[in-house]
């Protein structure tokens, strides 16, 4: 498997100079086999996304905040005659996979609704676990406001976890613990710092530490902290990366490939 961090930011983009390290992007992260091209969010990373040809393209929502799907309306794939995509979601509050998206697109939010794009879009309600393709996912609720879900990713013996918009709770993560056990690798919410969070508690993401804490126990080969704070800038963020000194243990960067 091939992952490609397209966006690594939480709760809103950001640019200018000061973020060219770690990037400006919501979260989009893509992973691929050599049949399957799966985006998982659609937050403003995917506009960056790289031109696919010749795999099934889908798109695996976590949960319809508008930060993981910010970037859809301007998805190349989106607007390209006659393309495939195939988007999935867990039924939330009711509504299903179409519904959420029907309402990002509808007026007065956005002028133009989906099934006027030229691309063709098959919705499916999640039903966990299942197969795209050759990829297997699974996966578990996560601990957010509104609820999101982790997911797992697994093909031909790795696998992925992705757990952003994930706050830790001393008692509720040892199913995180457990779900990402041995991955290879672990997508981690790390938003906060612990000065941070005595403010936000219940917003919904975790701290540094508390990511530390996951990754230490599920007993991954390698992190990478995602969800970054839209005011922790790429000085800020290499400060707090400094001493971990690994190459194993980072913060997520736009742009990145992992193979697996
Ligand atoms: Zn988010
Ligand atoms: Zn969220």
């Amino acid at each position: 498997m091939k992952v490609t961090i397209l966006g690594a930011r939480g709760s809103m983009p950001v640019e200018g100079p000061e973020y060219t390290e770690f990037g400006g992007g919501t979260t989009c992260v893509l992973v691929e086999t050599e049949s399957q091209a799966i985006f998982v969010d659609a937050g403003t990373g995917i506009i960056k996304a790289p031109a696919i040809a010749n795999k099934d393209i889908s798109i695996l929502l976590t949960h319809p905040h508008l930060d993981h799907l910010l970037g859809l309306p301007f998805f190349e794939v989106l607007r390209s005659k006659g393309k495939q995509i195939n988007f999935y979601a867990c039924v939330r509050d009711g509504k299903t996979a179409k519904e959420q998206i029907d309402g990002l697109f509808d007026v007065p939010y956005w002028p133009c609704k989906i099934e006027n794009y030229p691309a063709n879009i098959t919705y499916h309600d999640l039903k966990l676990p299942t197969m795209i393709g050759d990829v297997k996912v699974e996966g578990i609720e996560a601990i957010h406001p509104g609820g999101s879900v982790v997911y797992k990713l697994s093909h031909e013996g790795k696998s992925i976890v992705m757990a952003t918009d994930y706050e830790f709770d001393e008692e509720m993560s040892g199913d995180l613990v457990d779900f990402a056990k041995d991955t290879d690798l672990l997508l981690m919410d790390a938003q906060y710092t612990e000065e941070e969070y005595k403010e936000r508690m219940g917003f919904g993401h975790s701290t540094l530490k508390q990511a530390m804490k996951v990754f230490k126990e599920c007993n991954g080969k390698s992190v990478r902290f995602v969800h970054h704070d839209p005011f922790h800038n790429d000085e800020f963020l290499r400060n707090l990366e400094q001493p971990i000194k690994s190459t194993q243990i980072m913060f997520a960067r736009e742009g990145e490939e992992i193979v697996l």
